[in-house]
């Protein structure tokens, strides 16, 4: 079985502690051996990325912008084969919103903070004096992802730290990171050595990380219990934070919306990457009036979803990733039917060589369920029943999660007045989850610190620096 490398000071090297075997979440198959690093093996990594980052930063803009640019290519040329490992190791199939999907987005959000400049800003002049607002980059980036886009979230955390002069540690998930690693091999030969290293393992080497006395940033997202984890950790070397944490995203479809022509929408709000998705739609509060038209109508946009080996033609719907996810739907779906909770359409898992769970819609179940206040990130969605919008407002705001939202509606003032009283990062109106390389994405409360993407998130990966001048 092939072993998989670590890219570190720009040579390829094995984990020096025993690597693990990571099989494929649609037939179990064995796919490759992982690296896992000891504490020292991080050290080096931390220690080639200090090395490299003073000359990094002292590029020109334009040479760092040329170098991403080489990346964004190599990600366009490699697309179809890191697509076919996400599709094999993480299970979302190539087809639909999946990994052909993924790697188009990887491509993107590496070209456009390339494109982007955070330009010297005048904060105060008068006669006497002018004040400058330049912005530095920061150190070394410790980055670390969750296996639900493997690659993508990678990316996020990689392209926008390189771009402003920092280098970069990367550990992926330890569910998903033979696709990663592969990434990483293709696009860190395009740059200086020590620029982009990865390390291996799970959350203990993760540790090792964050606490590194040379690690100046974290860009983490991941479960909220890991990033409290963080946040401790982070006052060994006062490590500057991005986390970007759980979410329980509330979409409220308001009276007099249409369902048959949101249902599709809804739909994938809901389950793209089969609900595996930080701001997924997990909660749906449907007004009363057309409660049982909008169940109808996502009923029958996902008994229309084709669900399998996702490297299979025509399949839109793959596994769930891991055993844990597996068992935590399960359970969840179990509990909501035990207090007399509808099931729509599945609600059993498929059973055979996957983690096939199918698509799940919980009716007329109650708001304080653990369905609907814990982060299921599965393919299961519970629906609310509600009368007042006040009300749905209120139960939508109760969680502390506050990653993302929606409100739905046909009439757009009244879909405004909404969102401007829900408490999450961004609310979305008439889709869900759309984000875009140039428009800010982060959670508030529980949810997380800090916003990736677009001007903010570059700003993120630097640290202010007032130069002051007497005139
Ligand atoms: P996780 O917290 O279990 O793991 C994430 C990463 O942290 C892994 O690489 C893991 O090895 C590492 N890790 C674990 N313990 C650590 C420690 N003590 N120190 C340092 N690193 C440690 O999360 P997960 O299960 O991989 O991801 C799913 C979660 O991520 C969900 O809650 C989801 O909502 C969230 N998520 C959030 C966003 C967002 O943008 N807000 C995006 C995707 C996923």
């Amino acid at each position: 079985m092939q072993s998989f490398q670590l890219i570190i000071d720009g040579k390829s090297v094995a984990g020096d502690e025993a690597s693990f075997e990571i099989r494929n979440p649609a037939t179990f198959e064995p796919l490759g051996l992982a690296p896992t690093s000891s504490l020292a093996q991080v050290n080096a990594a931390v220690a080639a990325a200090k090395a490299a980052q003073p000359a990094w930063a002292a590029l020109p803009d334009a040479t760092r912008k040329d170098y991403l640019n080489k990346v964004a290519d190599v990600l366009t040329s490699n697309t179809e084969y890191l697509a076919k490992w996400i599709t094999q190791e993480q299970g979302k199939p190539l087809a639909g919103p999946g990994s052909m999907f993924e790697m188009q987005a990887c491509v993107g959000w590496t070209q456009v903070p390339a494109s982007l400049d955070l330009p010297v800003e005048v904060v105060f002049e008068d006669d006497t004096r002018r004040d400058e607002l330049h912005r530095k980059p920061i150190g070394v980036v410790g980055a670390i992802a969750p296996w639900n886009w493997p690659l993508l979230i990678a990316i996020w955390q990689i392209v926008p730290s390189l771009r402003v002069g920092n280098t970069v540690v990367l550990k992926p998930s330890e569910y998903t990171p033979l696709g990663t690693l592969e990434m990483v091999r293709l696009i860190a030969a395009v740059l200086p050595p020590g620029v982009l290293n990865t390390i291996g393992g799970d959350g203990k080497v993760g540790d090792f990380l964050v606490r590194h006395k040379d690690v100046q940033k974290i860009m983490f997202t991941g479960s909220t219990r890991t990033g409290k984890r963080i946040i401790e950790a982070s006052a060994n070397n006062l490590a500057r934070l991005t986390l970007e944490l759980g979410g329980n995203d509330a979409a409220i479809v308001l009276p007099g919306a249409k369902p048959a022509e949101i249902a599709e929408g809804l739909f994938w709000g809901a389950f793209i990457n089969m609900g595996q998705t930080c701001a997924c739609a997990k909660r749906l509060y449907v007004h009363e009036s057309i409660y049982e038209e909008m169940v109808q109508a996502l009923k029958a946009v996902a008994e229309k979803m084709t669900m399998g080996d996702g490297m299979q033609d025509g399949v839109v719907l793959g596994p769930i990733q891991n055993k844990m996810q597996f068992d935590k739907v399960s359970e969840l779906v179990e509990d909501a039917k035990s207090h007399g909770a509808r099931i729509v359409t599945g609600g059993k898992a498929v059973g055979g060589n996957g983690y096939f769970y199918p698509i799940t819609l919980v009716a007329d179940i109650a708001d304080g369920s653990r369905l609907v206040a814990e982060e299921q990130f599965g393919p299961v969605l519970p629906i609310i029943k509600y009368r007042d919008v006040a009300d749905a407002i209120a139960k939508a705001n109760a969680l502390d999660a506050a990653l993302g939202a929606s409100v739905w509606s046909s009439d757009a003032s009244e879909a405004m007045r909404v969102a401007q009283q829900l408490e999450a990062g961004t609310v979305w109106i008439n889709q869900h989850g759309a984000i875009h390389p140039m428009v800010p994405f982060g959670g508030i409360k529980g949810s997380g610190q800090g916003v990736e993407f677009g001007m903010e998130g570059l700003k993120a990966l630097t640290v202010p620096q007032v130069i002051s001048i007497k005139k």
